[in-house]
C-alpha cells in the first residue's frame, strides 16, 4: 500500500512493493509513501468435493456480457459446477477478454457451446438432469427455503441479463427460484445470482 503525502488529500491505494509505481499519488500528483502491512496472498482453503451435495452444471443462455461469463466460470470453479452449457448469444472462452476475466477458470471447467438454449433444456431434460431456474413470476419459490436438492443432477438455467430466462426454456424447467430482494431493485446482477445459487445448491447439503 501507498498513501498521500499531502495532508489534505492521504489518498492510500494498492501498489506492488519496492518499484518506482505508485510513487506519485494517481489522485492528486504528490509524493506518497509506502505504508500499512504487506500483503499475505492468502486464498480460501480448497476444499474437495462434499458428500452429500448434488452434482450440478448450468445453462447460459444468451449471456451477453464476456465479464459476465468470465465470472460465471471463476464462479462455477470455485462452486465446483462440474459443466457450464453455454448457448445462443453467449460468448464462450474462445474469445480472448472471456478467457481474462476467468482467470483460467475456463480451463478447468468444463463447457461446451449450442446455439440454440431450447434445444439444449430439452436434451438435458431427456437426459433425466433436473433444470432449474433462476428466475421470477408466478412459478418461482424462494431459493433458501428449496427442498429436493438430493437426487439427479441439477442444471441452474441462467438467462439473459435484460430479457431473462427464454419462457420456452423456462417452461421446461422443472422448478424455478428467486433470491429474496429487500431493496427497490427488482433482481440482482447476473453474475450475483447465479454466485448465491450455485454455492447454496452445491454446498446446502455438503458434509462439513
Ligand atoms: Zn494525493
Amino acid at each position: 500500500m501507498r498513501q498521500c503525502r499531502q495532508g489534505e488529500c492521504r489518498f492510500r491505494f494498492p501498489a506492488p512493493a519496492g518499484g518506482a509505481e505508485g510513487e506519485r499519488c494517481p489522485r492528486c500528483g504528490g509524493p506518497t509513501d509506502p505504508v500499512g502491512l504487506p500483503y499475505s496472498g492468502q486464498r480460501a482453503e480448497r476444499r474437495g468435493i462434499p458428500a452429500g451435495g448434488p452434482a450440478v452444471e448450468a445453462l447460459l443462455d444468451n449471456i451477453r456480457s464476456i465479464y459476465n461469463v468470465g465470472s460465471m466460470f471463476r464462479t462455477a470453479d470455485g462452486a465446483g459446477i462440474r459443466h457450464l452449457r453455454l448457448a445462443g448469444i453467449t460468448p464462450t472462452p474462445a474469445h480472448p477478454r472471456v478467457a481474462k476475466t476467468a482467470l483460467g477458470a475456463e480451463q478447468s471447467v468444463p463447457w461446451s457451446y449450442t446455439p440454440n438454449g431450447l434445444e439444449a433444456a430439452v436434451a438435458l431434460k431427456e437426459r433425466g438432469y433436473r433444470l432449474w431456474a433462476l428466475e421470477g413470476g408466478p412459478r418461482a419459490e424462494p431459493l433458501f427455503t428449496a427442498t429436493g436438492l438430493d437426487g439427479p443432477p441439477i442444471v441452474l438455467v441462467v438467462g439473459n441479463e435484460l430479457a431473462g430466462v427464454d419462457p420456452a426454456v423456462l417452461a421446461e424447467c422443472e422448478r424455478v427460484f428467486y433470491l429474496p430482494m429487500q431493496g427497490e431493485k427488482g433482481s440482482l446482477n447476473v453474475v450475483v445470482a447465479f454466485g448465491i445459487a450455485a454455492y447454496f445448491v452445491r454446498y446446502r447439503l455438503a458434509g462439513f
